[in-house]
């Protein structure tokens, strides 16, 4: 199996610390609002990632964090306390956005059929794991305090900004300092006490004073507290290479004295509307919720995702989404079809298994699996049993939901209905065809149009 290393910037043979079992970090979201559906293709790519693992017979261990504190609307330590901003938006207490958000994450990710972590961690449940951290760091002679604030001193890291490439001499000369306590433009808050944000809810005591940790170092230390010193894959969006992932790789090294720290940082590029990357702080935001509100399959979604590889930036679009819908819409039918027909035909998949094979164990290529896929449903010479198996096996990886596929049985009053309409529809008598799918709505039914007849689903 094949994954680009963001270390090397080259696709390399994935080989774990461990045989057989893979240890696994995921940036998690910061929630002080609904995630959009930007950061849920970050999601879905590391969904997949995981999936893939697990189909090459791989034991995984998963965790993810939840950022509910010390994050500002800068990366680089600047700007507003996210959360609090969350709470002065919504007039409530910083535990209830964190509470409400972090509900409302964890219901976006069930809908996409992202499979949990085996260990969800909260930055705010470990604080004393983060201060013991930073405690290693001090000894070791990383740390400086200056306006009552904690800093790492990147200028004592050998190979401080390594995974984002930085040019720190370059920088050094064009940078315009505006925290006048830091000593290299780099360095990061690793305690803040002295914050400009007197009225911030979450505080602890310790040794540096009563105050809360920065941003980068939660992932640092529960990392190493579920996953030990060293583990194989960490995982985020690309914006995270040159800050926050170039920060937990300098704290780790110099408190755990390991190196590398990660053995692969793989990073998904950006969902893009209107030519912007899709950020919660500007631009059109889109979430799950909306898209589900117009009409769409939340599946529809991550069919969608899946058919850009992870490290290309993805174009957002409503007519996109009506394909990858679309798309979703005859998949599903082709897995009716095949568990319903019976035909005859070989036992013949193996070299649909091999493509599909090959294609995510290279660096996860998604468009050339689905291609795979298609090719498997097309060939008239396999039969239907063994094709049905085989697109459940694949079902793995792509995490479509196929296997929850039924054919649903319709009482006879929706059925006079779907008649109804369908005769409505041949006499063009679209107000009441209208009418007739507003009845089926209301007793829980959906129905759709399609090239092989309208399509019945029980409303959720
Ligand atoms: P946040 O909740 O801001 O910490 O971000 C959660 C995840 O989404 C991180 O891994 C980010 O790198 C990622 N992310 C942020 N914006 C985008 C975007 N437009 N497209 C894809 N991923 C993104
Ligand atoms: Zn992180």
């Amino acid at each position: 199996m094949k994954l680009y290393n963001t270390l090397d910037r080259k696709k390399e043979t994935f080989s774990p610390i461990t045989q057989n079992e893979v240890k696994l970090y995921t940036c998690g979201a910061t929630v002080y609002n609904y995630a959009h559906i930007g950061n849920l293709r970050t999601y879905v790519f590391e969904d997949i990632l995981k999936r893939t693992l697990l189909f090459n017979g791989y034991k995984v261990k998963h965790v993810m964090n939840i950022t509910d504190v010390g994050h500002l609307t800068s990366d680089a330590d600047e700007g507003e306390d996210k959360m609090l901003k969350g709470a002065k938006r919504e007039k409530k207490t910083v535990w209830q956005i964190a509470d409400f958000y972090t509900k409302a994450f964890q219901n976006d990710i069930k809908k996409l059929n992202i499979q949990d972590p085996n260990i969800w961690c909260k930055a705010t449940d470990h604080i004393k794991e983060q201060v013991e951290m930073i405690e290693a760091l001090e000894k070791k002679g990383f740390t400086y305090t200056a306006g009552g604030n904690v800093y790492f001193n990147t200028g004592k890291f050998k190979d401080y900004g390594k995974l984002a490439k930085l040019n720190l001499k370059a920088e050094k000369q064009a940078r315009i300092e505006k925290d006048k306590n830091k000593k290299n433009s780099h360095d990061f808050v690793l305690w803040f006490t002295k914050s400009k944000f007197q009225d911030q809810e979450m505080k602890w005591d310790s040794k540096y004073g009563r105050g809360f940790p920065g941003w980068h170092i939660e992932c640092s230390a529960m990392a190493t507290k579920y996953l030990g010193k060293q583990f194989d894959i960490h995982c985020g969006g690309i914006d995270h290479i040159p800050v926050h992932h170039t920060n937990e790789i300098a704290q780790s090294e110099a408190a755990l004295g390991v190196k590398p720290w990660v053995h692969y940082w793989l990073h998904g590029e950006f969902l893009v509307l209107n030519e912007q990357k899709m950020s919660k702080s500007s631009g059109e935001f889109l979430t799950l919720q909306k898209v589900i509100e117009k009409g769409y399959d939340p599946l529809a979604y991550r069919y969608f995702c899946l058919g850009t590889h992870y490290r290309k930036p993805l174009m957002f679009s409503w007519e996109a989404m009506d394909s990858a819908q679309n798309a979703l819409k005859k998949l599903q039918n082709k897995v009716l079809e095949l568990k319903e027909k019976p035909n005859e035909g070989k036992n013949n998949t193996e070299k649909y298994i091999e493509d599909f094979q090959g294609a995510i164990n290279d660096d996860l290529n998604m468009p050339q699996a689905l291609a795979a896929v298609w090719d498997m449903l097309k060939d008239e010479k396999v039969n239907n049993k063994n094709k049905y198996e085989t697109l459940l096996q694949f079902d793995k990886v792509l995490g479509l939901g196929l296997d929850r596929i039924k054919k649903i049985k319709i009482p006879e009053e929706v059925q006079i209905l779907i008649e109804k309409r369908e005769d409505a529809r041949l006499k063009k008598s679209w107000k009441e065809a209208d009418q007739m799918r507003d009845k089926l709505k209301a007793l829980g039914y959906s129905i759709e149009d399609t090239s092989s007849g309208p399509l019945i689903k029980k409303v959720q």
